[in-house]
């Protein structure tokens, strides 16, 4: 099969991603063979290619929202008949046992793996995964506007959760990519109203068409205060921003798995009168599950750019230069 690998991590001008051919992988013990229909390209991918995130294993097929079908069953799996139509996402395992998995935070396993880190991913044309950690998908939506709900979708989803908006609450999103624009609209759709913070004129555009309240700079203040924030722009500079940007007893959840240095925090005007600054890190099946059913009731405008899976060196390229709004997603 076709696929790209992550040969040589460093700066994306210097291209890190590999075309290559390897073989169609055997199924093991509970998991399922995917044939690959589409791939979104996340953040988390260019931060893998270009060694911010260190690779686990050499040579990793990156991509972890993949819309496929089952191909075939390895030894042991039960609940998917062969052309199901599945998604595979960023959480590939956890160990069931431990003190985090058994309290319900199985997103905390040390013993956790990840889609496109720890195994191949989905810039191929089929992937492995164990079954359990696999979402069933709707046959009517096109795989191009699925596919950027198994990353962006769920990890905002959880981002939104974490940062406790009250309900009809004043929520800041800093910075509009693929996983913030679908966050705006549960959270627009639950009633919030949503200031929305980016460098991007073009996403300001997309975030006022979606239905902010108000889309400004970067580092503007938004025009009221905040009772939660999240920040998915991977600049730790823009954490005193937002904390100073909420109101008493408001919480900033910084949505990325990745965040540049954070500058010295003032206590009275970042922290005290109870703000509250949390990280997100990665989610659990539960949230998966919420947030699919969610999106099959009340569908999102998926704002998607197709690249042929050609061009993968070229759609991490455009992500890294912000040379496009919404997700970027390989199609076969
Ligand atoms: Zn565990
Ligand atoms: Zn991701």
């Amino acid at each position: 099969m076709d696929a790209w690998v992550v040969a040589r991590p460093g700066p994306i001008t210097s291209r890190p991603l590999e075309r290559t051919r390897l073989p169609v992988p055997a199924p093991g013990p509970g998991e399922v063979l995917v044939k690959v229909e589409a791939c979104a390209v996340c953040r988390t991918d260019l931060h893998l290619a270009e060694g911010d995130l260190p690779p686990r294993r050499p040579g990793t097929v990156p991509g972890h929202e993949v819309v496929g079908r089952v191909a075939a069953g390895g030894p042991d799996t039960v609940r998917l008949a062969p052309g199901t139509r599945v998604g595979v996402a960023w959480l590939r395992s956890t160990c069931g046992r431990c003190r985090y998995c058994r309290r319900g935070a199985e997103n905390l396993c040390p013993a956790s793996t990840y889609t496109g880190w720890d195994a191949d991913g989905g810039y191929a044309g089929y992937l492995t995964a164990p079954e359990d950690y696999v979402y069933p998908l709707p046959e009517d939506a096109p795989a191009e506007k699925l596919a950027p709900l198994l990353c962006a979708g769920i990890i905002g989803y959880r981002a939104l959760l974490r940062c406790d908006l009250p309900a009809g609450g004043r929520l800041g999103i800093y910075g509009f990519g693929a996983s913030a624009h679908l966050t705006a609209q549960i959270a627009i759709a639950q009633g919030a109203t949503v200031h929305v913070l980016t460098r991007s004129a073009g996403a300001r555009e997309l975030a006022v068409t979606l239905g902010a309240a108000s889309a400004g700079g970067a580092a503007d203040s938004p025009p009221e205060p905040l009772d939660a924030a999240i920040l998915f722009a991977p600049a730790g500079e823009l954490v005193p921003v937002a904390l100073a940007a909420l109101d008493r007893g408001g919480t900033l959840a910084v949505a990325g798995i990745h965040l540049s240095d954070i500058p010295a925090l003032d206590y009275r005007r970042h922290l005290f009168q109870e703000r509250t600054l949390r990280s997100v890190t990665a989610n659990t099946r539960a949230d998966g599950r919420g947030y699919l059913e969610l999106a099959a009731a009340y569908p999102p405008h998926v704002a998607t750019v197709a690249y042929p899976f050609d061009a993968a060196d070229r759609a991490l390229d455009d992500l890294a230069a912000g040379r496009f709004e919404g997700a970027a997603v390989l199609v076969r």
